[in-house]
């Protein structure tokens, strides 16, 4: 892998591949990111790094930096807490086990819901299956590219606000570890952990302050600032929080190729930022 001290901007850390929920396959995801213009890009699937090889050499061949990431499924309570984690080594043994418990979970959660829905509707395991890249992360977009193609729904948003809802009547939570656990897990394996889009929920949905400093505490090294799907006032609660903490700010597209409208590098990380990623990471200290 080339060595990411060396990247380019603009950097975008934050996209999906057939290898989680995104629509293209690393390879054609990291030639549409040098299309879009982008001097450096993280692949951050849904817990896996079952693309980081293909991208970081499509990356080579293009000329574009590529950063190893991985956006890791935790859990408060209720809420689903989406954590992102760069630099890692991916062959650690506690996080690879996590991950593989989350992907397998996931998967009996997929079967479940689909199990409801074909109650009611005419969808199969093996419709799911047909949308879904053989050993790939699955998640409710892939139910949703199923249920569009029996034409049930019209695209996949229209899926998430009606039948995939949590309140839609078929939906099953998922196995994921706390965020605390998220956070030790991606640090034991070197890696540096970012809290994803903290504030779709607006200011009052962020995590509250005394759980945060507890994440602090245990290695978070960061905030997803530029996010689309942040709100106005919980973005400017997320700059005061980074300077109370002394976290890294980022921003990002979240692209999933044609699954969601988020466009490659419509949200971009400073330099500065990137920099301080790359300064805490132990394993690439230690690889690279
Ligand atoms: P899951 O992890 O299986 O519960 O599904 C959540 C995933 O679905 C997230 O990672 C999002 O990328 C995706 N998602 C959520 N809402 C939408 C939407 N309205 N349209 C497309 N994808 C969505
Ligand atoms: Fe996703
Ligand atoms: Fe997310
Ligand atoms: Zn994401």
């Amino acid at each position: 892998m080339a060595d990411p001290r060396a990247f380019r901007a603009p950097i975008d850390l934050h996209t999906h591949s057939s290898v989680s929920d995104g629509t293209e396959s690393p390879a054609e995801l990291v030639r549409a990111a040098a299309g879009a213009g982008l001097g450096t890009v993280a692949l951050t699937d849904h817990d896996s790094t079952g693309g980081w090889e293909d991208a970081a050499a499509t990356a080579s061949e293009v000329g574009l930096t590529f950063v190893p990431g991985m956006e890791l499924s935790t859990r408060y309570g209720w809420k689903s807490v989406h954590m992102l984690a760069y630099l890692f080594d991916p062959a650690d043994e506690p996080l690879a086990a996590e991950t593989l418990r989350i992907r397998d979970a996931r998967r009996s959660r997929a079967e479940t819901m689909v199990a409801r829905l074909g109650l009611d509707y005419d969808l199969s395991w093996d419709d799911v299956l047909a949308h879904t890249a053989p050993g790939a992360t699955v998640g409710r977009p892939h139910i949703a590219d199923a249920l569009v193609s029996r034409g049930v729904v019209p695209d996949r948003s229209a899926a998430f606000e009606t039948l995939l809802h949590p309140r839609g009547g078929y939906y099953e939570p998922i196995y994921a570890p706390t965020p605390l656990d998220g956070v030790r897990l991606i640090r034991g394996a070197g890696g540096v952990p970012v809290l994803a889009h903290p504030a779709t929920r607006g200011r009052d949905g962020i995590i509250q302050d005394v759980y945060l400093q507890r994440l602090v505490d245990s290695g978070l090294a960061g905030l997803e600032l530029d996010h689309r799907e942040n709100t106005e006032d919980g973005k400017a609660a997320l700059r005061q929080l980074a300077e109370h903490f002394g976290l890294i700010l980022t921003g990002s597209s979240d692209y999933h190729g044609a699954g969601k409208p988020n466009r490659l590098g419509e949200n971009t990380t400073p330099p500065e930022s990137l920099e301080r990623i790359l300064d805490e990471s132990a394993y690439l200290a230690r690889t690279g």
